[in-house]
């Protein structure tokens, strides 16, 4: 929606109106025309944010959470006031477990739950969970988020690192001929994309034998994953599936077996699992979040293919540029290892960058500087980014290549 038309709405209760913003005029019927606060800046509903996470969200998510954010239709209160054992937030719970099943797939044989800090905490309650009884887990390091879940699990149990692509700077993937998992081992963890140098996985390692255990945070519900192959899959949702402050878990009923009675009630995933998520106050205001991001996939897209197909065209516009520019942008990734969530890439040198980054600004297209490890351009092109939005950066970087090239 442009901003022009964003700024009036009609709402149905002049009291819920005044408050998200200006009441214009009153219609007689009990419904009011408003003008919604904040949104008197047109600058701010034109940028295009590339941002690695927090991430874009959808726009009509925002929208929709902002009418409801009052008065949440039918039950009259702010989702942000409601019990967490209320009947409303059991309906969102649940609605936004079940858009997650159909998007991925998830079958019987698996559980959903939401959880609190972050991914990174996974990256502790992982080995927490499955290595306190003894064993070893195998991991492959793709990046810097697989070096993090290392460096964790390390302090709870014996942790084998199989491949590490640390040579190449993690500009590539392991081949298939290059992994090998043994058979003793408690779990494999690998992170299906990663974010920093945007290298992605087409798949889950062709390895069988353990659990399979994956950091998705950065491409869930970017495509269709055969959940039934993996022990367990967890995202914190901030970058393609909500807003920050909750993490998604998918989790094999056979692992949940596996927690120790000595861990903390909140860190055993059992606890979880028995309590539905609500072993204590969850992050109501997240969940709501990530059930209207599903649900917007669903009404939108209907499948993960038809998302996937979207965000390989999308990532396709850039590479492009960069496969035909001789030279001038180079991409951090190998061709054959390229993420379709965060497109990294290089200038011929530092100055050209830092002036890419702010004559893009200057354009609407924000957040492209990349990681200061990685250095260069990023641009995070998650499910919520608009094509247009991709568009608008392929010209700009055309553009910016034939004045500086
Ligand atoms: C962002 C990110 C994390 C860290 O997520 P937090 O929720 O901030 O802990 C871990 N893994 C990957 C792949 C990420 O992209």
């Amino acid at each position: 929606m442009r901003s022009d038309e964003r700024r009036e709405s009609i709402y149905n209760s002049t009291a819920v109106a005044s408050v998200v913003g200006t009441v214009r005029r009153e219609r007689g019927d009990g419904l009011a025309v408003i003008e919604f606060l904040g949104h008197e800046s047109t600058s701010m509903s034109t940028k295009y944010n590339f941002s690695p996470g927090p991430a874009i969200l959808p726009r009509s998510v925002l929208e929709e959470a902002q009418r409801d954010l009052l008065a949440l239709p039918g039950v009259g209160l702010s989702v942000l006031e409601i019990s967490h054992r209320s009947a409303a937030f059991t309906e969102i719970l649940e609605r936004a477990q079940a858009n997650l099943k159909q998007l991925l797939g998830i079958p019987g044989s698996h559980r959903i739950l939401f959880a609190q800090g972050g991914a990174s905490l996974q990256f502790s309650m992982v080995p927490l969970n499955f290595l306190r009884n003894g064993g070893h887990a195998e991991y492959i390091v793709t990046g810097s988020w697989g070096k993090k879940a290392v460096k964790e699990a390390r302090k709870e149990g014996e942790v084998r690192v199989t491949w590490d692509g640390a040579e190449t700077s993690y500009a590539c993937l392991p081949t298939a001929d290059q992994l090998s998992l043994n058979p003793g081992a408690a779990y494999l963890h690998f992170t299906s994309n990663e974010t920093i140098e945007g290298v992605q996985f087409p798949g889950e390692p062709p390895l069988e034998g353990a659990p399979i255990v994956c950091d998705a945070s950065s491409d869930i519900l970017s495509r269709p994953i055969p959940v039934e192959k993996f022990g367990l899959i967890y995202a914190g949702a901030q970058k393609n599936a909500g807003p920050a402050g909750v993490t998604l878990i998918i989790i094999h009923e056979e692992l949940l077996e596996r927690g120790s009675d000595t861990l903390p009630t909140l860190l055993n995933y059992r606890n979880l699992a028995e309590h539905n998520s609500l072993c204590n106050t969850p992050p109501v205001f997240a969940i709501y979040m990530v059930m209207l991001t599903t649900q917007w996939l669903l009404d939108e897209y209907e499948t993960l293919d038809a998302v996937d197909r979207r965000n390989q065209e999308k990532a396709g516009l850039l590479y492009e540029v960069i496969d035909a520019s001789e030279g001038f942008y180079r991409g951090h990734a190998q061709p054959d290892c390229r993420s379709n969530m965060n497109v990294t890439f290089r200038l011929p040198d530092s100055d050209l960058e830092a002036r890419f980054v702010k004559q893009a600004a200057a354009e609407g297209l924000v957040e492209l500087k990349g990681h200061r490890s990685v250095g260069g351009m990023r641009a995070s092109i998650y499910n919520a980014m608009p094509l247009e939005g991709v568009q608008s950066l392929r010209d700009f970087m055309r553009n910016f290549h034939a004045k500086h090239g």
